[in-house]
């Protein structure tokens, strides 16, 4: 059993943790905002007075944080991760960010002789509470290996995908294919409710055919229903959609469809409509069909 420091205990953070205490590691969480620490305390995750108490005596130390800047602060910051870790122990970033800032924190930690990984998540709230998420890492085997017991205890789907960022890559090709499907049930709704016919019926009939998806099967019930709590709140998605095209724009990739859709999302954003869940583009594919702006 591993001796764990885990910082951000947010949506996703907090039902992570509570599943490796339950595994029976022993957790010192720390998050920023009171009501996030609270809510931790209420799950059962202890907690450190600071981040520095946290980290230092863990020998595996897990960010999940929401975004590039907040890892980069708490990884490499003053008095952060890096400066108070202890001799040897690991470091896994969990959160959603850009491959380059995910590959200059690996070296640095890497160079402090810190075995690292970036393993960042797909599955969403629900998958965090069942322990099932896809784990989709970058990093070297053997340490992936050394550290299975803590990373089955948040996952069912563990993948390594290659060095340090890959795992941020993967997760940005996945955060692509999840947007252009969401824009497509979108569009599809307002397709249909534009002919007058029957979404749901429609959609059942689409489900099982090879118009079927994911997106599709989880997300039609509540958005025909009105239904845009979050979930996964769309300003993430528009920050995961900015990571895909700076990746793209830094690899020459050509990704017209995706980047059409990046500016759906974050027209959400720009509408004050970016803590949505990110299911909310169908109101903007009715708004472009006349629908009253909501
Ligand atoms: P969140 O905003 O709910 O949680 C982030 C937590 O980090 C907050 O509690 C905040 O207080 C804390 N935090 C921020 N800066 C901090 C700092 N400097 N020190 C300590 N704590 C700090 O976000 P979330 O939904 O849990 O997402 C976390 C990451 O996981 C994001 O990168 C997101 O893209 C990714 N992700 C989210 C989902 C989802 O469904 N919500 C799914 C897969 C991946």
């Amino acid at each position: 059993m591993a001796t764990i420091g885990f910082i951000g205990l947010g949506v996703m953070g907090r039902p992570m943790a509570a599943n490796l205490v339950t595994a029976g590691h022993a957790v010192t969480g720390f998050s920023r905002s009171t009501a996030t620490r609270e809510a931790a305390t209420a799950a059962g995750i202890p907690l450190a007075e600071s981040m520095a108490d946290a980290v230092a005596g863990a020998d595996v130390v897990i960010t999940m944080l929401p975004d590039s800047p907040d890892v980069e602060a708490v990884a490499l910051g003053d008095g952060g991760v890096l400066a108070t870790i202890a001799e040897g122990a690991t470091y896994i970033d969990m959160s959603t960010i850009s491959p380059n800032v995910s590959r200059r924190i690996a070296e640095k930690f890497a160079a402090a002789g810190h075995p690292v990984l970036d393993a960042p998540v797909s599955g969403g709230e629900a998958g965090a509470i069942e322990g099932v998420l896809s784990i989709m890492i970058g990093g070297d085997a053997a340490t992936i290996e050394a550290q299975r017991s803590v990373l089955e205890a948040m996952g069912s789907t563990i993948t390594h995908v290659g060095d340090a960022g890959s795992g941020q890559v993967i997760k940005a090709a996945n955060q692509l294919v999840v947007a252009t499907h969401l824009q497509a049930l979108a569009e599809v709704i307002a397709f249909l409710e534009a002919q007058g016919a029957d979404a749901r019926a429609g959609l059942d009939a689409i489900a099982k055919g090879l118009g079927g998806s994911t997106v599709i099967d989880r997300k039609t019930a509540s958005v025909l229903a009105g239904e845009f709590g979050p979930g996964f709140r769309a300003e993430l998605h528009d920050k995961d959609l900015r990571i895909v095209m700076d990746a793209a724009q830094s690899s020459g990739a050509v990704l017209p469809v995706t980047s059409a859709v990046a500016q759906f999302m974050r027209s959400l954003v720009a509408t004050g409509r970016g803590g949505l869940d990110h299911s909310a583009l169908v109101v903007l594919a009715r708004e472009l069909n006349g629908a009253a702006a909501s």
